[in-house]
């Protein structure tokens, strides 16, 4: 883990006071744009895919709109399984489960497709940030309203002061670096 926390200790911007006073928003920008770094997170975010001996314990990457779905579906690769956009209210155009749910600022509504994940797969949720915990909680319900099973979340940056991982519940997080 050390090349990817590297990595996003050296390629991670903070914005002060975004998008509300008193957030310091992580932007991934710089990340992004760095091939070596952005390869070196995804690579950390896969292993949360896979048991002790490499093997891929996973049959979806699930990601939370937006920044989820650019860590999240490269990781799907890695993985060799598919990967499931969950998106804010409206974007899907099929049968949805939906979820509302607080932001660390403000308040959302997210949406998965019914048959986007079959009943007893198993998923990893992947994002940029667990903040507060309430996208990964959603998310968690709106799997297991399909009938899957969430068995990990991988985030690249865990906002230590908040708590994200209780509010996350029963399930393991890793976090590639803690901010
Ligand atoms: P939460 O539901 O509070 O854990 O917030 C997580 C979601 O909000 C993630 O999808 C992040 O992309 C976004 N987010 C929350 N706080 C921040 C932050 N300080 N910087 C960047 N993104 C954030």
């Amino acid at each position: 883990m050390g090349a990817a926390s590297d990595a996003l200790h050296r390629l991670v911007r903070d914005v002060p006071d975004y998008p509300e006073p008193g957030i310091v928003f992580k932007d991934i920008t710089p990340l992004l744009s760095d091939p070596a770094g952005f390869a070196a997170v995804v690579d950390g975010l896969a292993a949360a895919g896979r048991d002790g001996e490499g093997r891929v314990v996973v049959d979806k990457v699930v990601g939370m709109e937006a920044r989820g779905f650019i860590v999240g579906a490269p990781v799907a690769l890695a993985l060799g399984v598919g990967f499931v956009p969950v998106r804010k209210a409206g974007k899907l155009p099929g049968p949805t489960h939906a979820v509302s749910y607080a932001l660390e600022y403000g308040e959302a509504t997210l949406e998965v497709h019914c048959d986007a994940v079959a009943p007893g797969e198993r998923v990893l949720l992947v994002d940029d940030v667990l903040a507060t915990g309430g996208t990964v909680a959603a998310t968690r319900e709106l799997i297991a309203a399909c009938g899957g099973e969430t068995v990990g979340v991988a985030v690249l940056m865990e906002l230590s002061f908040l708590p994200g991982r209780e509010t996350a519940g029963d399930v393991p997080v890793t976090a590639l670096a803690v901010v």
